[in-house]
C-alpha cells in the first residue's frame, strides 16, 4: 500500500546549495536539512553568516568558500561535498547576482555566476551522483517573460537555465538524474527587498497581489528533491504568484 505523504523525507541524502549564507539559499538549505538531508553550502564573502547558517542546519552540515565566478572553485565545492558526506544526491544552483550597468566586467560576472556556474556545478555533480540524483536551479520569472526595461543581462542569464535544464534532463535522464528549474517571482530578500521603489510594480504583475516568501521557494525545492517528484524532469516550475500566468 502507498504511504501517501511520506516520500518527502530526504534522510540519508547529501545536498549542496550554492550561495546559501542568506536569502533564498539559506531558506533552501534549512528546508533540506529539516527534511533530513546532510547539507553543504557555499559562500563567497561572508564566513560568519555562512557559519551561522551551518549552526542552524545541525547534523553534518558544512560551509565551503567558493566564489561562483570561479569555475574551478565551483567544481571543487562539488567534489568536497561528495568527499565530506560520502555521496552526492542533490545539487541546488542558487547563487545569483543582478547588475544594472552593462559594462564588459558586469556582463562577464553575471554570466559567470548565473549561467556558467550552474552548468559547471551540474556537470561536476553528475560525475559524483552514483545512485541517480536531483539538479535544481533557481532561475527567475524574468528568464521566461521580461516585462520590464533595464534588466536584459540578468534575464538572459536566467533564460539560459531553461535550455540547460532541458538539455541536461535529456543527457542525464538515462542515469536517473532529474533536472528542473524553479522560476521565482518577487521574493523579499536583500536582492529584491519588498520595501524598494520597484516593489509595487512587481506586486502588480502577480496574480496573488503580494511578494513571495523564501519558504515558498524552499518548499518547492524540497518537493523537487524528493521521491514525490520522481517523474518530473526538464520542467520549469513557476513559483511566482502568477507573475507569468
Ligand atoms: P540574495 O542576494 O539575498 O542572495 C544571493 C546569494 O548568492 C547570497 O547568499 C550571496 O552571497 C550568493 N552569491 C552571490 N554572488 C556569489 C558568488 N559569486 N559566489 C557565491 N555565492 C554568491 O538574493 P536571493 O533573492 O536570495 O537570490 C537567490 C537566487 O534567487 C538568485 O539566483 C536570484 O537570481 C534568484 N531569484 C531571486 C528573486 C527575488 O525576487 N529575490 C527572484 C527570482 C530569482
Amino acid at each position: 500500500m502507498t504511504n501517501f505523504g511520506t516520500n518527502l523525507n530526504l534522510k540519508g541524502k547529501a545536498a549542496l546549495v550554492t550561495g546559501a549564507s542568506r536569502g533564498i539559499g539559506a531558506a533552501i538549505a534549512k528546508a533540506l536539512a529539516a527534511a533530513g538531508a546532510d547539507v553543504a553550502i557555499t559562500y563567497s564573502s561572508s564566513p560568519d553568516k555562512a557559519a551561522a547558517v551551518v549552526k542552524e542546519l545541525g547534523g553534518k552540515a558544512i560551509a565551503i568558500r567558493a566564489d561562483s565566478a570561479d569555475a574551478k572553485a565551483v567544481q571543487e565545492a562539488v567534489t568536497q561535498t561528495a568527499r565530506a558526506f560520502g555521496r552526492f544526491d542533490i545539487l541546488v544552483n542558487n547563487a545569483g547576482i543582478v547588475t544594472y550597468e552593462d559594462t564588459l566586467e558586469n556582463i562577464d560576472k553575471v554570466l559567470a555566476v548565473n549561467t556558467r556556474a550552474p552548468y559547471v556545478a551540474a556537470l561536476a555533480a553528475a560525475e559524483v551522483m552514483k545512485q541517480g540524483g536531483r539538479i535544481i536551479t533557481i532561475g527567475s520569472c524574468l528568464g521566461e517573460n521580461v516585462r520590464q526595461a533595464g534588466i536584459t543581462l540578468y534575464s538572459m542569464s536566467k533564460a539560459a537555465m531553461t535550455g540547460m535544464t532541458r538539455g541536461l534532463a535529456r543527457d542525464l535522464g538515462p542515469r536517473g538524474i532529474t533536472v528542473n528549474v524553479v522560476q521565482p517571482g518577487p521574493i523579499d530578500t536583500d536582492m529584491n527587498p519588498a520595501d524598494s521603489e520597484y516593489a509595487a510594480s512587481q506586486v502588480a504583475n502577480t496574480a496573488l497581489g503580494r511578494y513571495g516568501h523564501t519558504r515558498e521557494i524552499a518548499d518547492t525545492v524540497v518537493f523537487l528533491a524528493s521521491e514525490a517528484a520522481s517523474y518530473i524532469t526538464g520542467a520549469q516550475i513557476a513559483v511566482d504568484g502568477g507573475t507569468n500566468a
